[in-house]
């Protein structure tokens, strides 16, 4: 395609492009410094709140604050929800459901599928699949409907990963980050975009929904989200998406604690194994949503719409 076709074809894009916006439910302590990966203080949360005995929510809050954003901007999105929430939190994933949004399954407690640094399975197939089973259904019970989507903790996605999700009646997947920075699946991603793709997997397809990232020069600059909206300002993620729309349809995420104003605790940090990107409280959170939110007028889904438009592509 030469250069004026290319951008009437990114023009076409961006105006019929959706951006589907996600939540990913899960407090502090399900991330994979303190608990359920290969580096974690803890190996997983339940000896965690054995040990723990100081406060622990960093959830509670900034759900009902993000609830709220949604309902203000009357945006109806994914959340992917870690399904041990509904054990530590009574009524929190009542309160998303009651607010109209998608349930999506994010994992039982958070656990890594992969190993961090070799990308080979952390867990077993079988535990992948029970987990993962365990987790829908337990979400299902509050949500009342079928869960479709799945989100890997930590974006830890292997391909040995997508015929399980098939088989436990997943529709769509939203875990691939094809990007110049970091790979954390066990397949190259070099021909990934940010659109969406079906995956065939015994003639049963799953529709991935990837991650949206902007280019300098080659490089792939991630802006999924999370990390992102702490660490940088709002124009990061804003440049990412709109480059991403105009490829096709895109993602982007949050979590609850991207909008704690409270410093996460120090656990961890003393032996380094806490990343550098978890030592950023978030004091800004809530404004950096409502601009990135407000630069996305109208272009708004929740990732079960952009699984349906895209059925039309499916062959
Ligand atoms: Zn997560």
């Amino acid at each position: 395609m030469d250069g004026y076709a290319g951008q009437q074809q990114a023009l076409q894009n961006m105006s019929s492009s959706k951006v589907a916006l996600s939540i990913d439910v899960e407090d502090w302590f399900h991330g994979p410094h303190i608990t359920g990966s290969d580096f974690s203080f803890y190996p997983d949360v339940e000896s965690f709140m054995k040990t723990w005995d100081k406060p622990y929510d960093h959830i509670t809050r900034p759900t009902a604050l993000i609830i709220a954003l949604l309902k203000e901007y009357n945006i109806r999105c994914t959340f992917f929800i870690v399904a041990d929430v509904m054990d530590y939190y009574p009524g929190l994933v009542e309160s998303i459901v009651d607010a109209g949004h998608e349930i999506g399954c994010h994992s039982l407690h958070h656990k890594m599928s992969l190993h961090t640094k070799t990308k080979k399975a952390f867990i077993s197939k079988d535990e992948f699949e029970q987990d993962t089973g365990k987790s829908k259904e337990k979400l299902e019970s509050v949500y009342g409907k079928n869960i479709i989507g799945y989100r890997a903790p930590g974006a830890y996605i292997g391909d040995w990963m997508f015929e399980s999700l098939i088989k436990l009646g997943f529709k769509y997947d939203s875990s691939v980050t094809a990007n110049s920075l970091y790979n954390k699946t066990d397949f190259n991603t070099s021909k990934i975009s940010s659109v969406p793709y079906w995956i065939d997997k015994n003639n049963s397809k799953l529709l991935e929904i990837p991650w949206p990232y902007f280019k300098i020069g080659p490089v792939r600059f991630p802006t999924g989200g999370g990390p992102f909206l702490r660490l940088f300002p709002s124009w990061y993620s804003i440049k990412g998406i709109r480059e991403s729309l105009k490829r096709g349809d895109s993602v982007y995420y949050w979590h609850p604690y991207d909008v704690n104003e409270q410093s996460f605790p120090e656990l961890a940090s003393k032996n380094k194994r806490r990343p550098f990107f978890f030592k950023k409280s978030s004091k800004n959170g809530e404004k950096k949503m409502r601009q990135i939110i407000e630069s996305f007028s109208g272009k708004w889904a929740c990732c079960e719409d952009i699984y349906k438009k895209n059925l039309t592509t499916q062959s």
